[in-house]
């Protein structure tokens, strides 16, 4: 059969299954199939009101070799660049340590937004955006995906990449159990998006946070190319927000506004623009031994950030490995 024969359908347009569609486009026909009307998954940008925030994925570094390739990569086009951020740990008693982040270790960000980075990957890809895929089917040895509207395929090839829980949702217990797909907890956060018309000074662009509800602020508009606003944007522990999950808006912003009073020591009351986002699966702890789930006879696999641990570059290299291993069985 002409490696182009072969069709293989990728769930979720986040950094793994972008960067695997990317990787196998060469080798076969690739439909990545995404619930949300945006590309990129956590790595995220909400825009509104002429404000933009980073509101998943806030930074990322670059330590194995390929993926600094490919950040190289993003850079010189323009996608990511990097963020010399004066960093603070800080806690309501006062600053810890700081430093300014620098080029002995570099940390990036998607440039003019987190998700310039899904949407550079998806160039060229077919995804299909509002598609929520409720489960597989395999009929007569060959794979179909389904919403609740509708089925598409036949496809060679599935490969699951959203976080485990959803995972284990849209497969059957046969394909979970063959794939040896793996029970990852992951933890909720809360980020809370603020816009001034006037700045706050802060001593700061970025603060990881302890004795807190909160666990990391920043000034979104101190990255780099993020325009003339002043925005800010904070981030929940994950204890904080597991317990508080299922409170109100109103409570939850209150609660985490007080917080950034409290380390900041200024009233942070007079934003003119707040929202909210709750992410239900935002982090995944680091898994010893790294996962890799691939059933090769029924040909599914899953990868994702949670098989390695939370973090951009884990996206990026469980998506690498397991394209490397669904080439070789293409051959
Ligand atoms: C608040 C927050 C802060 C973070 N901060 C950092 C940081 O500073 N640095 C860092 O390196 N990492 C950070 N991370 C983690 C980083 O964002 C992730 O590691 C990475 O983006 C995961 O990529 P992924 O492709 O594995 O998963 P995802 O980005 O979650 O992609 C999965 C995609 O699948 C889609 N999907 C889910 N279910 C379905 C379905 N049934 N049908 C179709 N599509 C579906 C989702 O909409 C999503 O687009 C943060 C994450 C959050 C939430």
């Amino acid at each position: 059969m002409h490696l182009k024969n072969r069709k293989i359908a990728i769930i979720g347009a986040g950094l793994a299954g972008l960067n695997l569609a990317r990787l196998l486009s060469d080798s076969a026909e690739i439909v990545v199939f995404e619930k949300s009307d945006k590309l990129g998954g956590r790595i995220a940008t909400h825009h509104a009101n002429g404000f933009s925030f980073d509101h998943g994925a806030q930074f990322f570094t670059a330590k194995n070799k390929v993926f600094k390739t490919f950040v190289k990569e993003l850079e010189s086009q323009g996608v990511v660049s990097q963020w010399n951020a004066n960093f603070v740990d800080l806690e309501p008693s006062g600053i810890n340590s700081e430093r300014t982040w620098d080029d002995e270790f570099p940390h990036y960000v998607g440039t003019p937004a987190m998700n310039s980075i899904g949407q550079y990957l998806a160039k060229n890809i077919d995804v299909r955006l509002n598609q929520l895929i409720t489960g597989i089917k395999k009929i007569e040895s060959r794979w179909f995906v389904e919403t609740e509207q509708s089925q598409s395929g036949p496809f060679d090839w599935v490969v699951v990449t959203i976080p485990a829980e959803q995972a284990k949702a849209i497969l059957t217990e046969t394909a979970s159990h063959q794939m040896n797909l793996k029970d990852v907890i992951m933890q909720p956060c809360f980020a809370l998006m603020l816009a001034y018309q006037k700045p706050h000074f802060f001593d700061w662009d970025a603060a990881f946070v302890s004795k807190s509800i909160l666990s990391w602020v920043s000034v979104n508009s101190s990255k780099p190319k993020r325009g003339d606003h002043f925005t800010v944007v904070a981030m929940s522990t994950n204890a904080w927000a597991k317990t508080n999950f299922e409170q109100s808006e109103s409570s939850v912003i209150e609660e985490m506004l007080n917080a950034l009073t409290n380390i900041s020591n200024k009233n942070l009351a007079d934003a003119s623009y707040i929202k909210l986002k709750r992410w239900k699966y935002a982090n995944a702890a680091r898994q010893e031994p790294v996962l890799e789930m691939i059933d090769e006879s029924s040909q599914l696999a899953c990868c994702g950030d949670w098989c390695i641990s939370g973090r951009i570059e884990s996206a990026f290299m469980s998506s690498l490995t397991l394209a490397k291993k669904i080439e070789g069985l293409m051959v």
